[in-house]
């Protein structure tokens, strides 16, 4: 593995942007190496700018479920492009992607489009606490909405649950309107939601930002019931679920109905965009149609737009079951992978539609407590295993692998074969 000019440029760019990157997962810091500078992707492959060939499990963390460069995309995008990359008016794409997404997810009537996932959490947010009239918002340890100030919180000591901030900056008064709750923690919602009568319970339904931990038999329906008893809003953050577990996202696989659903990450085909929805009433508070105040100079964008469109009309019932077998290929793989290397007891594998999670855990973990628990180092050495033998894994414990509709048999089996050695090497 060459690595001389992902060297040079690493030492330009810590001169140049903090930690030398624009998103701190990039830096690869927890799986302690520097980070690998990227050129150009093709289906399931990344190469990076020493030549190194890799199949790739990011995918951008996620946008990218039918791989990289996917030719209808890339002339949707082209296409776009030459017409005019943005104009700050409205647009026939805007309208059709609007309806799409309204067909795919059953609570979901009307969407409102923004750039970044962060965005549409902090707007859905917004929108809730106007619409209940309360401020708290009630969300899960190792959920991840973005980088919204209220949501960097983290829960405080002892028995309360009202939340501190989780980075510098951000004010306490915004913590403090955060209650947190241990994911899968039927008591523990109840409790924190009788206490703060909260504007929304914020949930991934299939929590994948502290590696993949789905929620327990009964849990979502459990928050629903909660949230109809109590008046909040349930907010399903279907950011990396939507239109990648099912069809109409974790809503339909699991069949618990959203208030507002949070979207991003596939739905702008790895360019920039993501949207909030749901039914009528409450969407039309948000302006001009209603008071509540959102807007964007590039929401609805015409790349943005022209990449998602391409991507969900790719996304067929045929696709979902592509994405289901290859994630059952993976997943039982790195489970054989984990066994041949003697890791049974010390790894072990979580799946959902389009995503895995392998532990360094001799059981999957249930909440965040159990993720924190995990051998972090060994799954960094694991993972720089992996990267020299030309796979390119997450590079973090708390992150999911994302399967595409580009991953076919050969990448998936090169990939537990060589996860194997990587296992055997890390447990060392
Ligand atoms: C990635 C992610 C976000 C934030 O999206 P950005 O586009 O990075 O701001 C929000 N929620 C979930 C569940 C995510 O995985």
């Amino acid at each position: 593995m060459n690595a001389g000019k992902s060297a040079e440029l690493y030492a330009r760019a810590v001169g140049l942007m903090p930690g030398g990157v624009n998103s701190p997962v990039r830096a690869m810091g927890s799986i302690g190496r520097d980070p690998i500078f990227i050129d150009r992707g093709a289906g399931n492959r990344v190469w990076d700018v020493d030549g190194n060939e890799y199949v790739d499990w990011v995918c951008s963390w996620g946008p990218l479920i039918l791989g990289h460069a996917n030719p209808d995309v890339v002339g949707a995008v082209t296409a776009a492009a030459a017409r005019g990359t943005s104009y700050g008016a409205a647009t026939a794409g805007e309208v059709e992607l609007a309806a799409e997404v309204a067909d795919r997810f059953a609570s979901v009537e009307m969407i409102r489009m923004v750039n970044s996932g962060t965005e549409a959490s902090m707007s859905a947010i917004r929108l809730a606490r106007a619409a209940t009239g309360r401020d708290r918002v009630l969300k899960f340890a190792g959920a991840y909405h973005g980088h919204v100030d209220g949501l960097l919180a983290e829960a405080g000591s002892g028995l309360a649950t009202q939340a501190i901030p989780a980075s510098p900056g951000v004010p306490r008064a915004q913590a403090e309107a955060t209650a947190i709750v241990p994911w899968n923690d039927r008591v523990a919602v109840e409790q924190a939601v009788d206490m703060y009568e909260p504007a929304a319970i914020l949930c991934e339904p299939i929590p994948a930002n502290m590696g993949l931990v789905p929620p327990a038999e009964g849990f979502l329906e459990h928050l629903r019931a909660l949230a109809d008893r109590s008046g909040a809003l349930l907010i399903c953050d279907e950011v990396i679920s939507g239109f990648r577990v099912a069809r109409g996202g974790a809503q339909e696989l699991l069949g618990v109905r959203a208030d507002l659903t949070v979207m991003g990450k596939v739905i702008g085909g790895g360019l920039p965009a993501a949207a909030y929805g749901g039914p009528r009433e409450l969407l039309e508070q948000v302006a001009p149609a209603g008071a509540v105040y959102q807007a964007g100079t590039l929401s609805g964008n015409p790349l943005a737009v022209a990449a998602g469109l391409a991507t969900l009309h790719r996304l067929d019932a045929a696709a979902y079951e592509r994405i289901g077998v290859a994630t059952d290929r993976l997943a039982s793989g790195l489970e054989r992978a984990a066994a041949d290397a003697g890791g049974a007891g010390r790894i072990s594998v979580s799946s959902a539609p389009g995503l895995v999670t392998p532990f360094f855990a001799a059981e999957a973990p249930h909440d965040f407590t159990g993720s924190q628990a995990c051998d972090h180092d060994a799954y960094g050495r694991f993972c720089r295993a992996m990267l020299e033998r030309g796979f390119f894994p997450p590079p973090s414990q708390y992150e999911a692998w994302f399967v595409s509709l580009a991953h076919d048999d050969e990448s998936i089996d090169r990939t537990c074969d060589a996860a194997a050695d990587c296992f055997r090497e890390a447990l060392a």
